[in-house]
């Protein structure tokens, strides 16, 4: 189950992707991960109000390691991370995740198929190792 940000989170931040099935993979890999994979150290928060330049959204990602992840290659998340102060620790694109899935059809903008799910799960489990990863290095480097 999510939870609210708290002290040591990883901050899991995929791009909007409306009207993309990349962006919908995103979105679905990041619930995955904060509602199963690493619920009690990961949160997410919504990108539209970083492009805005809402305070605590910005401290936030000052003040978190991010790890965006992006429908395409114009990197939404990862470049408003950066562009609020923020650094992403691990820039994840979806549609470079698609090269391991060749001949792949993944669904549509609002329906995953079966082979949609596999790369969702993929990136999913990326993104848990390297919150693992960032985990534990707390402390350390930021
Ligand atoms: S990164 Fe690509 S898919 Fe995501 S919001 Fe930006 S343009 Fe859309």
């Amino acid at each position: 189950m999510a939870h609210a940000l708290k002290d040591g989170d990883v901050l899991v931040i995929p791009c909007s992707g409306i009207g993309k099935v990349h962006g919908l993979i995103g979105r679905e890999a990041t619930y995955k991960v904060m509602d199963d994979l690493a619920s009690e150290n990961t949160a997410t928060l919504c990108l539209a109000l970083l492009v805005k330049g809402d305070p605590e959204a910005v401290a936030a990602v000052q003040s978190h390691r991010c790890i965006t992840i992006d429908g395409c290659a114009k990197a939404c998340a990862q470049k408003n991370v950066e562009m609020s102060g923020g650094r992403a620790a691990k820039a994840i694109q979806v549609a470079e995740a698609f090269r391991n899935f060749r001949g792949a059809k993944p669904g549509t903008a609002t329906a995953l198929t079966e082979d949609g799910w596999k790369i969702t799960e993929a990136i999913a489990q990326s993104v848990h190792c390297e919150a693992a990863e960032l985990h534990e290095l707390e402390g350390t480097v930021r």
